[in-house]
């Protein structure tokens, strides 16, 4: 039995892990870009390998847990306590425990406890349709105020989607506050993130030699352009303009490559799905002499400053594992028709520079010895309101064709954890025909 996984991302490299674990299939990989990784993938840093994008796991990433220890990769896994911080007004507030939200003071005493609470009021709703019928700016409204919404909790969606903050459905919020009360109540009062020695790659690297152990082949610079549909069935991929058959294909990178790689798809199936519009993410990573501040994260909510958040990751490994460089990540998601998109490197860097003096008045422009850009088109999905009702299935409608990408984890958040989740589910789904065939 032949299986084309399309895409060598975190869902890709999963999903062929668990083909390989559960029938006996020659899995073949392909990866358009010329590394394994995706939207996890890496640069080389002097001698050591790093996330182009900011990366850490939380203690409740099960998928994650469950597959570094299959994997026996416990030892590489490291927990970390780290500080995080919000900026706001012209000033950085510690921002991580129950007290710190007592302490902010941006917020009256009143709006505070609002805000402290509504998390806690939160995590403890289940799952129902209202959900998904208001947006998280209704639901966070209700819950922590007007003020706890204008003051934190609307900086914060900005930073994570951008122009759509006010779009996205509750459920995604829910969701997310849920999953982190439980990780603080479950274990120590303190939050810890988990990074992986050599970075995340190291897991990536042994997902793809487990692959390739078992017989796999992984097709770098292997753009698939088309998906081969006849009469309804997966025949294979079409790809560096040679057809190839396989039994099954799987296909794992962002919704509207599969739009324009699947050409035969009904149209009712193919018309929801164009509803899922994705937001770029645009990285700026700074090497510098010295730190900035003791922040791992600080959020940062001002309109003005193009960046919503600056993650001295350098706070969170020790600068020493670089070669004593200082490396900083300036987050942003943006819209397609950004500006900022339009710019040239240099443009970007003056101009992140520029708002970095609002934050740190002291920072001097010769600390930096280095400055990349890293940008991508299909980072974040924004999903529409009752999404759950058009949400794709694993299994198309298209006979031997399946799928596992960012836009099926709702209403989870996007991460390794829920790629990985994917690539188990996905092939879960495909058991049942694989083994009657
Ligand atoms: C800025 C940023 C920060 C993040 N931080 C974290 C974090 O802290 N923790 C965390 O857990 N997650 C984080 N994530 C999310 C995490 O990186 C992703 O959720 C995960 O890597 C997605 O993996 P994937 O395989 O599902 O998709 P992708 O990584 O998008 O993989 C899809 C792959 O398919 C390839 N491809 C596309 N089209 C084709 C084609 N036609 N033919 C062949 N190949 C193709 C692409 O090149 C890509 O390699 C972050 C993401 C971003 C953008």
């Amino acid at each position: 039995m032949k299986i084309a996984v399309i895409g060598g991302g975190v869902a890709g490299l999963s999903t062929a892990y668990y083909i390989q674990k559960n029938f006996s299939a020659q899995v073949d990989i392909y990866e358009k870009s010329s590394d394994i990784g995706g939207l996890a993938g890496v640069f080389k840093l002097g001698n050591t390998l790093i996330e182009k994008y900011y990366h850490h796991v939380f203690t409740h990433d099960k998928y994650l847990m469950e597959l570094i220890s299959e994997l026996e990769l416990e030892d590489s896994l490291m927990w970390i306590k780290t500080k995080m911080g919000y900026y706001c007004k012209g000033k950085s507030y510690p921002f991580a425990t129950p007290i710190d939200i007592m302490m902010f003071k941006p917020l009256s005493f009143m709006d505070r406890i609002k805000l402290g609470m509504s998390s806690l009021i939160i995590s403890r709703h289940k799952y129902n349709d209202e959900l998904e019928n208001i947006t998280a700016e209704q639901y966070l409204i209700k819950y922590a105020g007007k003020e706890g919404w204008d003051k934190f909790w609307k900086p914060m969606m900005k930073i994570k989607f951008g122009e759509n903050f006010n779009k996205i459905p509750a459920v995604w919020i829910w969701e997310r506050i849920v999953q982190r009360v439980r990780s603080r109540t479950k274990g120590a009062k303190d939050e810890v993130l988990g990074y992986m020695q050599g970075s995340f790659y190291t897991l990536l690297k042994r997902l793809a030699d487990e692959a390739e152990k078992k017989g796999g082949k992984i097709h770098l610079n292997s753009e698939v352009q088309e998906i081969i549909v006849e009469n309804g069935v997966c025949r294979g991929i079409r790809v560096n303009n040679e057809v190839k058959n396989y039994d099954y294909v799987v296909f794992t990178p962002a919704l509207q490559h599969f739009v324009d790689v699947c050409k035969n798809a009904p149209e009712d199936y193919i018309a929801p799905l164009r509803v899922v519009k994705y937001d770029c993410s645009m990285i700026v990573v700074m090497v510098l002499k010295e730190k900035l501040s003791d922040f791992y994260w600080l959020n940062v909510a001002d309109d003005e400053i193009p960046y919503g958040g600056l993650i001295e990751h350098t706070n969170f490994i020790p600068k020493e594992v670089y070669g004593g460089k200082v490396i900083v990540y300036f987050s942003k998601y943006l819209n397609v028709n950004s500006e900022y998109l339009k710019m040239s490197d240099e443009e970007v860097k003056n101009n992140y520079i520029k708002h970095l003096r609002k934050i740190y008045p002291d920072f001097k422009e010769d600390i930096i010895e280095d400055c990349l850009i890293f940008k991508d088109r299909y980072a974040q999905p924004i999903w529409p309101m009752n999404y759950s009702k058009i949400k794709p299935k694993y299994k198309t409608p298209i006979k031997n064709l399946y799928m596992a990408n960012t836009s099926q984890i709702y209403p989870n958040d996007r991460g390794i954890n829920f790629s990985i989740k994917l690539g188990k589910e996905v092939v879960e789904s495909m058991a049942g025909e694989i083994l009657n065939k």
